[in-house]
């Protein structure tokens, strides 16, 4: 762990507090702005638009490239750029917001702040990758025991990060109401014939999103070491799984339609340099484990590859909203029990010479830790929807029902340092019959 920083006080009204959006954090997003989107950065309830700022000549100091990148609708060519750009300009905007920031500058930025809830928030990326990983033991574990009680782990999971590639046309902002998807499920009762309906298990899945930055050329792994500056931050992301369309699509290829309906992330991308305060060691191997390939194993990633990110999945339904009632919480857990790092599955993503590009999605796959209630999905807590859940309002979910709304939270904390919230990822059900 890193020494304690002093936390950074903002002149901006309400940005000092201990609500995980102070200067210290300053996650980016996108705001809807005529028929386009401006980038903006986000202190305390106020949002800074980027695009703005960089045409009053308020980003001068830095490179002309960098500028011209602020002025975009999406973050990409600024992700295309490197660290080497999105540092100086995180530098840039954390000694404009700062306290001791000249009257001046203040005057100036004043016209660029807005309250977040008069903004549209839009997602400012563009992927054009989604990569879902399977990097919490304990999840793959849950879930073997439901499948293959005698062997719950397969015997490649300790060596290789296992992934499959989703679809990033359909990966949409948090806040976006996600359709109940149609599909083939497996014949019942003697049918002859598969069913072709409104999925009925429908599973959220509470994950960590890593975002790409530059990237690499196709043929050119990212090595271990460096794959560390290749992440440019990190949001929140819940894989919506039908899981009776998966069951029956999923051999031999894996899941395809079962998920490709939507994958909400949370449209605020907090930058990995306000998580460094919240670095910790990778969890460590048990003795009988095998340990990583070299190019999967690096010291530097051993002490301090995992992030302590508390995640929680809160749900609300039609009756607890009608009832007045606050999201209830149904599971908690921690990014840093995850078996595989962000470095490693960067490096592991490109071994074969894949190439990442800037604005890619390299998701951790369902976060869940050892105790029941820490299980980061419906198919764990209600193993396979055959013991349901009873919700703190008195209802029972095996699995979504319509209008049942999906409420993801990160939280970092640590004393003597500023806290950060992940802004939430939300997703409402709604259904097309
Ligand atoms: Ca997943």
């Amino acid at each position: 762990m890193r020494e304690p920083l002093e936390p950074l006080q903002s002149w901006v009204e309400g940005a000092n507090g201990p609500h995980g959006f102070g200067l210290n954090h300053l996650p980016y997003g996108a705001m809807r702005h005529q028929d386009t989107a401006h980038l903006c950065v986000r202190i305390g309830e106020m949002v800074l638009d980027l695009h703005a700022a960089a045409k009053d000549g308020l980003l001068d100091s830095l490179a002309t490239e960098v500028q011209r990148a602020c002025q975009q609708p999406v973050l990409n060519t600024l992700l295309a750029l490197g660290s080497s750009a999105w540092i100086p300009l995180r530098e840039l905007l954390t000694a404009l917001l700062a306290e001791d920031s000249s009257g001046a500058t203040k005057t100036r930025l004043d016209w660029f702040l807005h309250f977040v809830e008069h903004c549209e928030i839009v997602l400012p990326i563009a992927p054009r990758g989604y990569t879902d990983f399977y990097a919490s033991i304990d999840h793959a574990r849950r879930v073997g025991e439901l499948f293959r009680p005698d062997a719950p782990l397969l015997p490649n999971y300790k060596h290789v990060p296992i992934a499959y590639n989703g679809r990033p046309s359909s990966v949409v902002a948090g806040g976006t109401a996600v359709r109940r998807p149609w599909g083939q499920t497996r014949p019942v009762g003697g049918a002859e014939q598969p069913g072709f309906e409104p999925a009925a298990a429908l599973d959220y899945e509470a994950e960590l999103a890593f975002v790409m930055g530059a990237g690499n050329e196709l043929g050119s792994p990212i090595a271990i070491g460096e794959a560390r500056e290749h992440v440019f931050g990190v949001a929140l992301l819940n894989d919506w799984s039908a899981r009776d369309i998966q069951a029956w699509e999923y051999q031999p290829l894996g899941p395809f339609l079962g998920k490709s309906f939507a994958t909400s992330l949370s449209p605020w991308i907090t930058p990995m340099a306000a998580l460094e305060p919240f670095r910790v060691a990778a969890r460590a191997r048990a003795e009988s484990d095998p340990l990583p390939l070299p190019y999967l194993a690096d010291e530097g990633d051993e002490e301090e590859g995992a992030l302590d990110i508390a995640i929680e999945v809160r749900i609300s339904t039609m009756a607890s909203r009608a009832a007045g009632l606050a999201p209830m919480l149904i599971s908690h857990g921690n990014t840093r029990g995850l078996y595989w790092t962000a470095a490693q599955m960067v490096a592991h993503h490109t071994s074969n010479g894949c190439n990442l590009e800037p604005g890619d999605v390299l998701a951790t796959g369902t976060v869940s830790g050892v105790e029941r209630e820490s299980a980061g999905c419906l198919l764990e807590l209600t193993r396979n929807g055959t013991e349901p859940v009873t919700l703190p309002n008195g209802e029972e979910r095996a699995w979504l029902q319509d209008g049942d709304e999906v409420t993801l939270a990160g939280w970092c904390e640590r004393d003597g340092v500023a806290p950060v919230a992940l802004e939430e990822c939300v997703g409402r059900v709604w259904s097309s019959r």
